[in-house]
């Protein structure tokens, strides 16, 4: 295949959401094969033909990540299936509860954490033992800029992706011998759409010092917080995911690009 990842095979989490789809939808165009990871349902079909329609094989595996025995699964059916993992984007996440730290809700705590943190583990693992035993590997971790500084009323969303940069760093190193890079982004504030909607509503319910209680006012104040005075388009990722997987990279390992504005 003439194309640049002609004979390569990624496999995308959260692959049925914003970033995953047009993440697979990129690394397709450049002729990647595509195992789509997501919870099972029609938004899963769904992306896998969206992915199928560029020429590419495209499968769907529903899973949640916070099953670690149900993930192994997965991987061990994706590499029968593709034959190989080449690249991994470990992107399935959840935003979590708005809510000040002394406020925040014990049980939503935990299901952040064990989904963006457990979950990435657990993906991660298992992948990188197919990757260690092939001595070939490039991982891209989604992050958030929330795990840069802390933004205020998101104390598990905030700490689970600290924890990302922190997983990515750990693995980078483990798996610098095998000839597996590990990398990760943070994108900051994108739109439109959902979660920004979601976002903006929901910060602007906390009653905080820091937005307006109106969130027309509250979307102002997060765009007017960018240098670049705007959001970030959801297409303006999936181009340096595909720079850290591709040979572009090839000296980067262990490192968070900011996707940010600024
Ligand atoms: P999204 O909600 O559109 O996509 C997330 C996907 O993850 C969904 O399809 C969801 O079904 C899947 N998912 C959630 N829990 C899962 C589980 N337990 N098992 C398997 N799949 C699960 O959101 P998105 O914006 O595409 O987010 C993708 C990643 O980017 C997340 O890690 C998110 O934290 C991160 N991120 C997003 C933004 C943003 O503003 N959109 C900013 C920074 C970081």
């Amino acid at each position: 295949d003439s194309k640049r990842f002609g004979g390569k095979v990624t496999l995308v989490t959260g692959a049925a959401g914003n970033i995953g789809l047009a993440t697979a939808q990129r690394l397709a165009a450049s002729g990647s094969a595509i195992a789509l990871l997501d919870l099972a349902g029609e938004k899963l079909d769904e992306a896998v033909r969206t992915v199928a329609a560029a020429g590419v094989t495209a499968r769907g595996y529903g899973c949640d990540v916070t099953d670690a025995a149900g993930v192994q699964a997965v991987v061990d059916q994706v590499v029968a299936d593709f034959g190989q993992i080449d690249f991994l984007f470990n992107n399935a996440g959840y935003q979590g509860a708005f809510a000040p730290v002394q406020d925040y809700p014990v049980e939503d705590f935990a299901r952040v954490m064990t989904i963006n943190v457990c979950g990435a583990f657990h993906v991660l693992r298992a992948v990188s033992r197919h990757m260690v035993a092939r001595k070939f590997g490039r991982i891209v971790n989604t992050a958030s800029m929330a795990g840069v500084g802390g933004p205020p009323n998101m104390a598990a969303y905030g700490a689970s992706k600290f924890a990302i940069i922190g997983l990515t760093q750990t693995a980078s190193k483990d798996l610098a011998p095998y000839n597996i890079r590990v990398n990760a982004i943070s994108p900051a504030f994108m739109g439109p759409g959902f979660m920004w909607d979601r976002q903006v509503e929901l910060q602007a319910k906390t009653g905080s010092q820091y937005f307006s209680t109106d969130p027309k006012v509250v979307a102002e104040q997060m765009i007017n917080s960018v240098p670049m005075r705007r959001y970030g388009d959801i297409k303006e990722i999936p181009g340096v995911v595909e720079f850290l997987l591709g040979d572009d990279s090839s000296y980067m390992t262990g490192v968070n690009l900011p996707i940010a504005g600024g």
